[in-house]
């Protein structure tokens, strides 16, 4: 099989090296790809964005597959485009995409399907963001209606910082706050059929002890010890059946990675967001445990065949990623700097870095590396996953400290109803 993969992150190398190790998959195209993904397979240059450019790549290349990583291509049309030249492509339609690109679009259809997530208002304008705010009270939740890489969100306690964030937008979604340990499933679905990979956790805020501005992302782990054993079973059943049979409803099937953001609350899984393609960081240790070959669930997810595919199988054991990010990070980032002991390191996944003519290796944006790693525990693997980190050099790096700290020491719960 030949393999077009779209994206440069570190969800993109992940996904690559899943690709990569999968014995079905004779050559592997990464576009335009990132230095860590050129160990890989072979880097084409591509305009990610534009849905003619990405279907002539596909055609040229002989891709039998095209896999999309981010959620921008998609909302452009990039899947669209790649089907109308006959080539199979993993990700969602443009239209089905919006479940991503709008959160009211989203908060539409989780309604008309009876998923359970936060009450909310879409506000237009001053008085109504101000009557949103009153209505729910502190702490404040206001989204950016569409798609703002992880940071158009803000949770606080401050109205005038909520008022300020709201007033920046053209159209925000006001939400009550749910309350409980977030956890992100993702699940590979041809509209129809789904299977559910293993849940995990990520850390949004930048500081330790989330702190902190939110980011994409700065670290996760998974399995999550301390998840329910029905958590699993019960969203399929309550939130991605009921969201994919509504999409089928209204036209627009939904097949490709449906990314359900979760918190848990008192009354049980609520739906924070969904995304339409993989989430980043935790694909990264999502994948790391995946033993089923890849590339063969994602074309038959592609072309509509998942019921015929046998359960997927997982390494045992825990994996962990911790982010590293440029000076800056999440309000700038900064360039250019010369990064040392992360070339060809096995577990670090190259996300914003590029390759300087002379061959350094440079920082290239706000999240730079993802160090990750398997172990026997979650604590053997936060040890080695920080074992990387402290192997990397590059000024002004940032990581947390603490990521899967409080699972590894059993300090995560879920709470349950008083009675
Ligand atoms: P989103 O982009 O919708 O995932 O939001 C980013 C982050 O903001 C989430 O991962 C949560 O940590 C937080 N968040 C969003 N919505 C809510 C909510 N209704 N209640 C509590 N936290 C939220």
């Amino acid at each position: 099989m030949r393999v077009l993969l779209i994206g440069t992150g570190g969800r993109e190398h992940a996904i690559a090296a899943a690709l990569a190790a999968d014995p079905a998959v004779t050559t592997l195209i990464c576009a335009p790809g990132n230095p860590g993904m050129a160990a890989l397979g072979e880097l084409a240059e591509v305009d990610p964005l534009d849905p003619a450019a990405v279907a002539a790549l596909a055609v040229d290349s002989g891709a039998d597959l095209v896999v999309v990583g981010p959620e921008a291509p998609l909302v452009a049309g990039v899947s669209d485009a790649v089907r109308a030249k006959g080539i199979p492509c993993f990700g969602p339609s443009q239209a089905a995409a919006a479940l991503e690109g709008s959160k009211a679009f989203a908060k539409d259809v989780m309604s008309a399907a009876g998923v359970p997530t936060a009450r909310s208002f879409v506000c237009t304008s001053p008085e109504e963001l101000e009557a949103a705010l009153d209505a729910f009270g502190p702490p404040y939740v206001v989204k950016d209606d569409g798609l703002a890489a992880g940071k158009g969100v803000v949770v606080t306690e401050d109205r005038d910082d909520a008022l300020a964030h709201g007033a920046a937008c053209e159209r925000v979604v006001v939400e009550e706050y749910l309350a409980g340990p977030e956890v992100s499933l993702f699940v590979v679905t041809d509209g129809t059929a789904a299977v559910p990979l293993q849940p995990a956790q990520d850390f949004k805020r930048i500081h330790d002890g989330d702190a902190g501005p939110n980011t994409g992302g700065m670290g996760a782990y998974s399995p999550l010890p301390w998840a329910p054993a029905d958590l699993v079973d019960r969203v399929m059943a309550e939130v991605v059946q009921p969201t994919l049979a509504e999409m089928r409803h209204r036209g627009t099937p939904f097949a490709g990675v449906l990314y359900v953001g979760l918190a848990l609350t008192t009354d049980g899984p609520k739906v924070i967001e969904f995304n339409c393609r993989f989430g980043d960081p935790e694909t990264q240790v999502v994948l790391a445990r995946l033993e089923t070959p890849l590339a063969g669930v994602l074309h038959a997810a592609a072309i509509g065949r998942l019921a015929e595919d046998p359960p997927l199988a997982w390494r045992s054991g825990a994996a962990v990623c911790v982010v590293m990010a440029s000076a800056g990070y999440p309000e700038s980032s900064s360039k250019g700097d010369v990064i040392t002991g992360a070339d060809g390191v096995p577990g670090v996944i190259h996300a914003g870095t590029a390759r300087r003519p002379d061959g350094a290796l440079v920082t290239n944006g706000g999240r730079v590396l993802t160090c990750t790693a398997l172990g026997e525990t979650l604590d053997d693997a936060r040890r080695t996953a920080y074992q990387l980190v402290h192997g990397v050099q590059f000024e002004g790096a940032q990581f947390r400290t603490d990521i899967a700290l409080a699972a590894a020491e059993n300090r995560v719960s879920v709470p349950v109803h008083a009675t």
